[in-house]
C-alpha cells in the first residue's frame, strides 16, 4: 500500500451503521490513517453495510461493480466490506466479489485497523465474521470536537427477540450491554465539546441493564449530567416498556416527550406470527400509559405491510391502530424475505400489488393525521434546538421540538440554542414561525 493511508467509508443502512461509521472513521485517524471525502484516490475503500432488505444487498452489490473500476485504473486499492452484509455472507462475498480484500462482520470492527497492516504484511484476503462480546466504540478521551451539539450514543447492541422477520439478531448477534460508568464518561466527554442533546442507541434500548444499572436508572443518570440539554433513545420494544420507564420519562425534565414506539402490525394475529411478543391491546395499553403519564408525548412508528398471511381484516386493524394512536410520523416498509428468517418459509404470500395498496393507503391516512397534527400547533410558541441554517434557506433556521417536530424559522439564532419560536403554519412534515431568540 506504499505511504497512501488515506480511507474512504460509505455507508449504508439504519442509524446504528452510521454511528459505527463514525466510531471506526476516528480508530482508523488514531491508527494513522487519513480521511477523504472521495473514493477516487482513497488507499482503501470501506462499505458499511446493511442486509435488511434484499434491496440493500443489491445496491452494494451495484455500488461496488462501479468502485471496482478505480482498481482498474489505478492500483492499488484495498476493498473492506464490513457491517451486517459481510456477516450475512461471510466468505461466499469472496467468491462473489474476488478482488475484496476484507470481509468484517458488525462485531469486529475494532481490528479493522490489525487487518489492514496483515494485508500490507502480504496477507491473502481475510474474513472475520465473528461473534461479538462487547458493544463496538472507541475510548472516550479519544472524542474530538464533532462540531455538532446533537450526537448519538451507542448503550447496547444486537438482539435476542428473534422477530420473525428479521435477520438483525444472525447479524449483529445477541444483546450485549455497555457499563453504565463508560456511558457517562463518554456524554460527559461530549457535552465537555459542545454537545448538548443525545440520543441513546441500540436494537432495543429498553431491554438495557449493566452490573449496576437498568434503563430507567441509566436514563436518571444520564439527567444529572451538567450542560446536557436534551436526552433521547430509540429504539424501545413495545414488550419492554415498562410502567418505571414511563414513569422515569415523565419525571426526568432533559427527557424529549418523543418515542419511537415500532408495532409493526395493528393485527394480533399478524403480531404473533411474526413473534412480536405482545398483542394489539397490550400495545395500545402501553400508548394509553404514555399519553395519561406525559402530556404531549408524540410518538413515531414503523409498520410491515404484507407480510405472509396478512389479510383485508388484518390490514383493516392496521389503519384503525393508526388512526387510533395518531402518530407524529411513521416509516412504512413492504415486506421483504430475508433468507434464514422463520417468516422465510411461511408460504401465503401477499401479491406486490396488494403490498403497495396498503402502504399508500397507511401513507395518505398517516399525512392526513400528522397534518392536523401540526396544524394544531398554529399559534403555539415551543422550544427548538437550533441545528443551523435551514436547506431551502431565505436566511431561515432550522430545529427540532422536544417532541422532534422539524421548525424552519425566521429570525436571529446560533446553532446549538434553545430558542422559543412562534409557530405561524405547517405541513405534514414541517413546521414555520418565527424565533424570539
Ligand atoms: S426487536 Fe425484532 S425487529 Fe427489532 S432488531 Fe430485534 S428481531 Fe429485529
Amino acid at each position: 500500500m506504499g505511504d497512501d493511508r488515506s480511507f474512504y467509508i460509505e455507508n449504508f443502512g439504519c442509524q446504528m451503521n452510521v454511528h459505527d461509521s463514525e466510531q471506526l472513521a476516528v480508530l482508523l485517524k488514531h491508527d494513522g490513517w487519513i480521511p477523504v471525502m472521495e473514493p477516487d484516490g482513497a488507499a482503501v475503500i470501506i462499505l458499511n453495510t446493511c442486509s435488511v432488505r434484499e434491496k440493500a444487498e443489491q445496491k452494494v452489490f451495484s455500488r461496488l461493480g462501479r468502485l471496482r473500476e478505480l482498481r482498474n485504473g489505478r492500483s492499488p486499492v484495498r476493498f473492506v466490506i464490513a457491517g451486517c452484509m459481510a456477516r450475512a455472507w461471510g466468505r461466499k462475498l469472496l467468491k462473489r466479489l474476488p478482488f475484496v480484500d476484507l470481509v468484517v462482520g458488525p462485531g469486529m470492527l475494532s481490528q479493522i485497523p490489525t487487518y489492514l497492516r496483515k494485508l500490507d504484511g502480504g496477507s491473502r484476503p481475510i474474513v472475520d465474521i465473528r461473534d461479538p462480546e462487547s458493544v463496538f466504540c472507541v475510548p472516550s478521551n479519544w472524542i474530538e470536537n464533532p462540531g455538532i451539539h446533537s450526537a448519538w450514543v451507542t448503550i447496547m447492541e444486537g438482539c435476542d427477540n428473534f422477530c420473525s422477520y428479521c435477520i438483525v439478531p444472525y447479524v449483529r448477534g445477541r444483546e450485549r450491554f455497555r457499563d453504565s460508568e463508560q456511558i457517562i464518561e463518554e456524554i460527559g466527554a461530549l457535552v465537555a465539546h459542545g454537545v448538548r442533546e443525545v440520543t441513546l442507541l441500540g436494537q432495543n434500548v429498553n431491554s438495557y441493564r449493566s452490573r449496576n444499572a437498568g434503563f430507567p436508572e441509566l436514563l436518571r443518570q444520564i439527567q444529572a449530567i451538567d450542560g446536557l440539554v436534551r436526552i433521547r433513545f430509540t429504539t424501545s420494544h413495545p414488550k419492554d416498556m415498562s410502567d418505571e420507564l414511563i414513569q422515569t420519562v415523565a419525571e426526568c425534565s432533559k427527557l424529549c416527550e418523543y418515542m419511537h414506539f415500532p408495532v409493526q402490525s395493528g393485527s394480533s394475529r399478524i403480531l404473533a406470527r411474526m413473534n412480536r411478543g405482545y398483542t394489539r391491546e397490550e400495545y395500545l395499553g402501553r400508548v394509553d400509559r404514555m399519553k395519561a403519564l406525559i402530556p404531549d408525548v408524540a410518538l413515531s412508528s414503523d409498520f410491515i405491510v404484507g407480510f405472509p398471511g396478512e389479510t383485508e381484516e388484518d390490514h383493516r386493524e392496521s389503519v384503525s391502530l393508526l388512526e387510533a394512536v395518531a402518530y407524529d410520523n411513521i416509516f412504512i416498509f413492504n415486506y421483504s424475505v430475508r433468507t434464514g428468517t422463520r417468516a422465510a418459509e411461511f408460504p401465503d404470500t401477499v401479491p406486490p400489488d396488494v403490498k403497495v395498496r396498503r402502504l399508500e393507503d397507511l401513507l395518505q391516512r398517516q399525512r392526513r393525521i400528522a397534518m392536523d397534527r401540526n396544524q394544531a400547533l398554529i399559534g403555539e410558541t415551543v422550544d427548538v434546538l437550533v441545528d443551523g441554517s435551514a436547506k431551502r434557506g431565505n436566511g431561515m433556521w432550522t430545529g427540532r421540538t422536544r417532541q422532534n417536530r422539524v421548525v424552519n424559522f425566521s429570525g436571529q439564532a446560533r446553532p446549538g440554542t434553545l430558542v422559543p419560536v412562534r409557530i405561524e403554519s405547517a405541513s405534514p412534515n414541517c413546521l414555520y414561525g418565527s424565533g424570539s431568540g
